[in-house]
């Protein structure tokens, strides 16, 4: 192959290495052009759910484009889209009866921070501060940075991102100080909306909090008239062990973001969903009050088939058994590393598995998450530290045996990592 003229997302071209050329995925793995099976360990940056080309996922891919592709979604609909809608809205916690769709996780939020702010400003209300959980991540554009967590990642960008409140991690024994912080900045009436990852932050290190905070921070937003928005866009899907994690919080947020595993991870898709009232407040006689929002692509005929078909496989497969006992593998199989010294806070939060190597140096541009990918690589493993945490978080179809294997190199690799600090 000549010189590639490939840049690659959140890579170092000047010391990574130059990737593997990917030629075919199936199940739980991609396999290289040489034949080389690697075992996708992180749903390929989470939106593999129930394993690669899932059949009726393809066929149903194969059959929308025997008479659909892109249509203009403003001004006209499509069957794809308004099928995908309502079940969505059936599938997602009460109280969500609009959906507006877009092409990733971060439109998904965008979109949902404009709602936030067009709501209160349709209602004649001044609100217009975001508040943010710490070390949250929500995409990569200028105004999902400024409501994620702030690093040597964004840190060239800072002039432009917009000044937001942040509450402290919930972290064990923090809890309350995180309520009583969103309480106290609830106070003044300028909170338009908290976001949040319900109950684990992803990107900012597989960080796990309880439902009963979520379902706390709900009850605060609600009683000050802040928008509760849930970025459900990593752990909606039973990645946490129910389709929404804020089904475990027994809450309905104002606004919650999908997308990774809506269509399975076959194809882009996002949806924002919002409540009646969110809605209403952008429907008027009055032009202004539109919510002037689009992308080319919206609600792809393409994307939502195959969005249709991942609904049906939750509904005519046993897809919450497998991922119960994904879960329950996973808390067994990391639960072999809850003593070991070279490790700590092992946690688990349904599929999802984390635990922290201890060294000498941590974060995610650290020496050692480059390191521990390459060693997983060669073994034939797709893994991808973030900084010193290595999390498992992978398709529903993994066998246990698979996971032994993963785990049997994770105890290898912390050898490596011991000298890496
Ligand atoms: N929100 C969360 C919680 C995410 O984990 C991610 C991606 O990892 C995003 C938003 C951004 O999604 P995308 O990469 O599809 O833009």
């Amino acid at each position: 192959m000549s010189r590639s003229a490939v840049w690659h997302p959140f890579t170092q071209h000047a010391t990574e290495p130059v990737p593997p050329v990917i030629a075919r995925t199936e199940g739980a793995y991609v396999e290289t052009a040489d034949g080389k099976r690697i075992l996708d360990a992180i749903s390929s940056w989470w939106v593999i759910t129930h394993g690669h080309r899932h059949p009726k996922i393809i066929e149903a891919i194969r059959n929308a484009t025997e008479t659909l592709d892109q249509v203009i979604f403003a001004g006209l609909t499509h069957e794809p889209a308004e099928q995908l809608a309502t079940a969505l809205i059936d599938m997602a916690p009460a109280g969500l009866d609009w959906v507006f769709y877009s092409d990733s996780g971060s439109t998904s939020v965008e979109v949902a921070l404009k709602m936030a702010l067009g709501f209160h400003r349709n209602n004649g209300d001044a609100r217009s501060r975001i508040v943010v959980m710490e070390h949250s991540y929500h995409g990569d554009t200028i105004g999902t940075m400024s409501v994620g967590a702030r690093g040597v990642f964004n840190a060239a960008y800072d002039p432009l991102l917009f000044e937001v409140d942040t509450i402290p991690f919930p972290a064990p024994g923090r809890e309350q100080e995180t309520l009583d912080r969103f309480e106290a900045m609830t106070r003044d009436d300028k909170a338009a909306a908290l976001i949040v990852e319900p109950l684990v932050l992803g990107a900012g290190g597989m960080l796990m909090y309880p439902a009963w905070v979520l379902s706390e921070l709900k009850r605060i937003a609600e009683k000050s008239g802040t928008l509760l928005i849930a970025d459900e866009v990593m752990t909606g899907w039973g990645r946490t062990g129910t389709i929404f994690a804020c089904e475990q919080a027994g809450i309905s947020p104002d606004i919650l973001c999908t997308s990774k595993g809506l269509t399975g991870g076959s194809v882009p898709l996002a949806a924002t969903l919002a409540t009646d009232a969110v809605f209403r407040a952008h429907f008027s006689q009055d032009r202004a009050k539109t919510f002037f929002h689009s992308s080319s692509y919206t609600a792809n005929p393409i994307a939502c088939a195959a969005a249709l078909a991942n609904v049906e496989i939750w509904r005519d497969e046993p897809v919450a058994e497998r991922v119960a006992a994904l879960s329950r593998m996973q808390s067994e199989k990391v639960a072999r590393f809850a003593n070991d010294a070279r490790f700590e806070n092992v946690r688990t939060a349904g599929t999802i598995a984390a635990l922290d190597l201890r060294v000498g140096t941590a974060g995610y541009l650290a020496e050692v998450g480059p390191k521990l990918r390459a060693f997983f690589l060669e073994r034939g493993l797709l893994v991808r530290p973030l900084g010193n945490v290595i999390y498992v978080l992978p398709p529903y179809c993994v066998t246990s045996g698979e996971l032994d294997r993963l785990y049997d190199a994770v105890d290898e690799a912390a050898e490596l990592a011991g000298g890496a600090g």
